[in-house]
């Protein structure tokens, strides 16, 4: 018999853990699951996050020391940099078409909506800061205590100086930004700079490190194989863990969830689904001439761990295998365009904002104007690229997309109950355009 590839393994695994979930969650048995098998689930993202870091490190080190001439490192920079603002920009418009076009804000009762039109004109007036139980549908919520304190979060972020994030690009001790998760972009910064170092320093003391180097990402990404032979199991562990949380003992709660925000689900899942099987295939083809199956055979087993663990950043060691060896990008370009796309690029993220924030406008019955549509396009852009590659990083930074439209930024309790599962899929799109401009990259390269 033919052997299965990873991807159906994976995705055998996926389908158990969904079944596994709602058979406990029937007979009582959703503890169990939460305690005994949801944290291997937890393993399986902690190893891949183990990877993560010192495979980019090396994996940059390695790309950038390849590049013999520093000024084509200015030129592939400027390419990803600018294929990565394009996609985004891409994907929030058409979030923002479909939203326009469907409007599920709408589709709520009118006395609902006159409802909390008035909750808002109150909030406006200062007079309620919070978000009001009509408004909410759900017992699922956020809680005032964490939201506040995310709000304070994000407002301290925003009265810092409009460079920001460049000196928060500059590590002031490696060792410190190597112990961080966070860290991504320093991390990339202290390679780059090493890897174009490496250049610059006669060959014969360089030769030593540049082998060093290479062999530390050959025993990293050997890891990445060794941890994925798992993948199958510990997808399963994840998928019942998540859904068992999501729905206790009571799984017809989990339909109850998406009352009312079923409609508003449909339009984001309508917007990524026509990314990842529309838009990204058709650059693909454009660019590289690889054919739609064979794109999505090659990404298979990226796209299924973006879903499962939520974040860019746990997948990425498996997204750069998957390029590597299915869509013969080289090391040189994938060491360094997957790492900062990871970091930086979110075109489902920023769709998915594009979205919430329309919707919760629609709801509340705020006529948004043009120009405030194009300033969501600008700002679920920029958001996008300061979410973490992490799960609900976008949820929290939807906070300044409905602020700088001036919507009640404690909005996002309303749509956090359908968060994970959509945070599943738009995990799923940014994987998949991080791998795509990575291709049209290479393409562009050679
Ligand atoms: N979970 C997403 C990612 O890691 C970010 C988000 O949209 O919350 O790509």
């Amino acid at each position: 018999m033919k052997k299965l590839s990873l991807h159906w393994k994976i995705i055998i695994g996926m389908f158990l853990g969904v079944i596994w979930s709602i058979l406990s969650s029937f007979f009582g048995l959703s503890s169990f699951t939460i305690n005994w098998i949801s944290p291997f689930g937890d393993i399986f993202i902690s190893l891949l996050k183990l990877i993560a870091i010192p495979l980019v490190l090396f994996s940059v080190i390695k790309g950038i020391s390849s590049i013999s001439n520093i000024s084509l490192l200015g030129r592939m920079g400027f390419k990803t940099l600018g294929a990565y603002l394009l996609t985004t920009i891409l994907s929030v418009s058409i979030g923002l078409c479909i939203v326009n076009l469907v409007k599920p804000g709408a589709k709520i009762s009118l006395s609902q909506r006159q409802e909390n039109n008035l909750a808002y004109e109150k909030w406006k007036n200062g007079e309620n800061l919070t978000v009001s139980s009509s408004e909410l549908n759900s017992q699922n919520k956020l809680s005032d205590e964490k939201l506040k304190k995310i709000k304070n979060d994000v407002d301290r972020q925003k009265n810092n100086s409009p460079l920001q994030f460049i000196v928060d690009m500059v590590p002031s001790n490696i060792f410190e930004s190597l112990a961080d998760n966070k860290s991504m972009l320093k991390i990339i910064f202290f390679a780059v700079f090493f890897g174009i170092t490496l250049v610059l320093i006669p060959e014969k003391e360089a030769s030593v490190i540049i082998g060093l180097v290479d062999s530390f990402n050959s025993v990293f990404l050997k890891m990445v194989d060794i941890v994925m032979w798992g993948a199958p199991y510990f997808v399963f562990a994840l998928l019942a863990g998540v859904i068992s949380k999501l729905a206790g003992d009571n799984p017809v709660g989990v339909l109850e969830i998406f009352k009312g925000l079923g409609i508003y689900s449909l339009v984001v899942l309508g917007g990524l689904g026509a990314m990842v099987f529309l838009i990204y295939p058709a650059i693909m083809y454009l660019f590289t001439k690889k054919t739609y199956s064979h794109f999505f055979q090659s990404i298979a087993s990226a796209q299924m761990l973006a879903f499962s663990t939520s974040s860019s950043a746990a997948t990425l060691p498996v997204t750069m295998d998957c390029v590597n060896k299915n869509l013969g990008v080289s090391t040189k370009v994938s060491g360094f365009v997957l790492p900062i796309g990871a970091t930086v690029n979110m075109d489902g993220t920023s769709l998915y904002q594009a979205v919430a924030v329309v919707f919760l406008a629609q709801m509340h019955m705020v006529d948004l104007t043009v120009s405030q549509q194009l300033l969501i396009v600008f700002t679920a852009t920029m958001a996008s690229i300061g979410s973490a590659a992490v799960p609900s990083a976008g949820l929290i930074m939807l906070i300044i997309v409905l602020d700088s439209v001036g919507l009640n930024p404690a909005w996002i309790s309303i749509i956090f109950p359908v968060d994970r599962i959509l945070d599943m899929c738009r995990t799923v799109v940014n994987v998949t355009g991080d791998a795509t401009v990575c291709s049209v990259v290479e393409s562009l390269e050679n």
